[in-house]
């Protein structure tokens, strides 16, 4: 059994004084612990019926086409502002210091999809909770969210748990 939790590296002070920052590289380097992180998000949610990955930019990505793949899925990004070609739908959320929004293709999802939003790791949950509410948006239906490290004492499940929509993690 692969110990993902030892692949994740604290980097204090990073990336401004008092803020200890999770490093994944580590984990997504050792070719054992990527598949076994794969598998493990894979897993738990293929009994769903899920039909479309989100993730957003940009370890979102790194984490989400993988899953998408094992869940036989397809993969929808989420982007930062003037990143998408073409018809965008977007969602601003609050920041410590500001605000920041993402977008996805308007058309990228239709009420018949299944959702999964995935991301690397879960602060605040404010990120997910804007994709969650773009998902909403065009009517799909959103499943849950899954990540590999949540950082609980922040307390993301008050934002994104309900009754409908779980919260899943590999590591916390
Ligand atoms: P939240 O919106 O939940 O507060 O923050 C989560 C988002 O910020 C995720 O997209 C995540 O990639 C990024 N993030 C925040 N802190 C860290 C960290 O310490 N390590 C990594 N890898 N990502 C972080």
């Amino acid at each position: 059994m692969v110990d993902i939790a030892s692949r994740i590296i604290d980097i204090p002070d990073y990336p401004e004084p008092g803020v200890v920052f999770k490093d994944i590289t580590p984990l997504f380097a050792d070719p054992e612990a990527l598949r076994a992180t794969v598998d493990a998000l894979a897993d738990h949610f293929r009994a769903l019926g899920v039909t479309k990955v989100i993730g957003p930019e940009a370890r979102g990505f790194m984490v989400g086409v993988p899953v998408a793949l094992e869940l036989g899925a397809g993969f929808v990004p989420a982007r930062k502002p003037g990143k998408l070609p073409r018809k965008t739908i977007s969602m601003s959320y609050e920041l410590e210091y500001g605000t920041d929004t993402l977008e996805i293709h308007a058309d990228a999802l239709t009420p018949d999809d299944r959702v999964v939003i995935i991301d690397d790791l879960i602060a605040t949950g404010g990120t997910l909770a804007a994709v969650g509410k773009l998902v909403e948006e065009t009517g799909a239906a959103l499943l849950g969210y899954g990540c590999i490290l949540e950082l609980a004492f922040l307390s993301p499940r008050k934002v994104l748990e309900t009754k409908d929509h779980e919260v899943f993690s590999l590591v916390t």
